[in-house]
């Protein structure tokens, strides 16, 4: 497809501030065609990596420990990720997270989990990043992440939370609470099973979104995306690739895909929530392609605005 076909599919944008939070971390990951040693992750990397390439006002709020290398954080600043409320505690290691993915890819145990700075994390929210109009609670302690909402002075235009397993496992009721607070809920199949109790994923919708998200998007995996609403339901597919490396953050880059196409547009409309799992959804098919978060840092709208016409194509009939 020539270029000047896929130029609708560019993103206007219009730099509404974002606000992201989340775990920023080593990660030590291992899927059958290789195994890294501690390489930099976490759910705020991915996330703003991800938005980078939709807006330009890009704040982020998490905590690293004093072995976390300045040279990931001048990467991430290179991105024009705003890295203010960064805080770097001294004397402390960096949350830590080892997984290991089966051979289809599709699934991953987590082999280490290393809260460490995390356990004690008191998020400051900089002066500066008050009047944000979408906040993207990453995935982290739910705690932390009510606490942010609360010392945001302003609601912002668009509250999404991601969170997984893990927090329904060791902090069900904080997870709880928080949901009652925000807009959009991302979640995977199995942790909409694994929160409601149901086994039928539009049941299981159904109850997660009783429980406070007015919008719920449940991940695939490979198998794409589903975004419902109490009226609504769309379904964006995942895209046939021929080399999948490493889902490790799939599902944050996908989600700063999502939040930043909507903060590009400033739309929170269904219809263009429906545009913007397809821009999350072509975000994570280019993580997947490479080990880390190597392949997102090379990326240019005209990539993305190409992988998108290909989501487009791949349904048209
Ligand atoms: P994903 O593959 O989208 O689930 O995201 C993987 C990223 O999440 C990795 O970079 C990890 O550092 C981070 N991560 C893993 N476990 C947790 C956790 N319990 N809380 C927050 N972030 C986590």
């Amino acid at each position: 497809m020539k270029y000047s076909e896929n130029k609708k599919y560019l993103c206007k944008n219009i730099f509404m501030s974002l606000l992201s939070i989340g775990t920023v971390a080593f990660d030590a990951i291992e899927t059958p065609f290789g195994k890294t040693d501690k390489i930099i992750g976490g759910a705020a990397t991915y996330i703003s990596l991800s938005a980078s390439y939709f807006t330009k006002n890009l704040n982020l709020v998490a905590v690293v420990g004093e072995d976390f290398p300045q040279e990931y954080i001048a990467l991430l600043n290179e991105k024009g990720v705003n890295t203010e409320g960064l805080q770097i505690k001294k004397g402390e290691k960096s949350f830590f997270w080892s997984g290991k993915y089966h051979t289809d890819m599709n699934g991953r145990d987590t082999l280490i989990t290393e809260l460490n700075v995390l356990a004690n994390f008191d998020p400051i929210i900089p002066d500066s990043y008050q009047n944000c109009e979408y906040l993207m609670l990453g995935n982290l302690t739910p705690m932390v992440q009510e606490m942010v909402t609360q010392r945001i002075q302003n609601r912002p235009k668009l509250v999404v939370l991601d969170t997984m397993n893990f927090w329904m496992d060791v902090a069900l009721d904080d997870l709880k609470r928080v949901l009652q607070k925000i807009d959009v809920l991302t979640i995977n199949d199995e942790e909409a099973r694994q929160l409601s109790g149901e086994h039928n994923l539009l049941k299981a919708a159904r109850k997660v979104l009783s429980m406070g998200p007015k919008t719920l998007i449940i991940k695939k995996g490979e198998h794409g995306a589903l975004l419902i609403n109490d009226t609504d339901m769309f379904y964006a597919p995942g895209l046939p690739l021929e080399d999948v490396f490493d889902p490790t953050g799939a599902g944050d880059t996908f989600a700063g895909g999502f939040i930043g196409y909507l903060a590009s547009t400033n739309d929170v409309s269904f219809e263009n929530m429906k545009r913007a799992i397809i821009y999350g959804s072509a975000m994570a098919s280019f993580c997947v392609e490479k080990f880390g978060t190597e392949n997102l840092l090379n990326l240019n709208s005209e990539m993305i605005a190409d992988r998108v016409a290909q989501f487009a194509r791949l349904v048209k009939f």
